[in-house]
């Protein structure tokens, strides 16, 4: 949806609205710990031999004893519907409703095509799981390079986006988990600081608009 302005003096413009780039897992979507049982079905280990403080790439589960992380991630969204199960990170989704009244362009910006061969099943998971916790969206971006997409501010957990992001210049909100406690600031340990954090920035924007 784009909203046009009809103004005075300038025949018609299109209003420019600030665009929030949100990313879904470790961010929206708590993947590890969605992650975690399947893992451990697939391992054939209890649930507490996994570790919950785990590092990207989840390098502490020894998950090559059963072919690696991308055999484990196949299984998990074609076989246990990964995507559609996933527990929503605390506070994210309410919170994301409450930054959408604020005229806040709110765009999903996620890399999770990075296997080939099922996207139907990943993308389907994604829609179906964005809709059943009512998060509000208006550009869905599967996309490996998010700087490309275009954002006036990013939300992001994976340290080697957030480098990336504000190597390129692009102001990024981390959210802190067990991947990122490293990263320096800005950051976020809740969706309310997130959300205190975005509204900042917002009228930032604006000002300077
Ligand atoms: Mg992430």
């Amino acid at each position: 949806m784009s909203l046009t302005l009809v103004d005075g003096s300038h025949g018609v413009r299109d209003a420019r609205r600030f665009v929030l780039a949100v990313d879904l897992d470790g961010v929206v979507a708590d993947f590890a710990r969605g992650l975690r049982p399947v893992a451990a079905e697939w391992l054939g280990v209890p649930l507490d031999a996994l570790t919950e403080e785990v590092s990207y790439g989840f390098p502490e589960w020894q998950l090559e004893r059963c072919g690696g992380y991308d055999a484990l991630h196949r299984f998990a969204v074609k076989q246990r519907s990964l995507f559609k199960n996933l527990p929503p990170v605390p506070g994210a989704p309410p919170a994301l409703r409450r930054l959408s009244t604020r005229n806040i362009r709110i765009r999903i910006v996620t890399h999770r095509l990075y296997i080939p061969w099922f996207h139907q099943e990943a993308v389907q998971q994604t829609i179906e799981w964005l809709e059943s916790h009512g998060v509000p969206y208006w550009d869905l971006c599967f996309m490996r390079d998010k700087a490309a997409v275009g954002a006036d501010l990013y939300v992001e957990d994976s340290p080697a986006n957030v480098a990336a992001l504000r190597a390129d210049g692009h102001e990024t909100i981390v959210v802190v988990n067990s991947t990122n406690r490293h990263l320096p600031p800005p950051r976020a340990a809740s969706w309310d600081e997130v959300e205190q954090l975005v509204v900042e920035a917002l009228a930032r924007w604006q000002r300077a608009g």
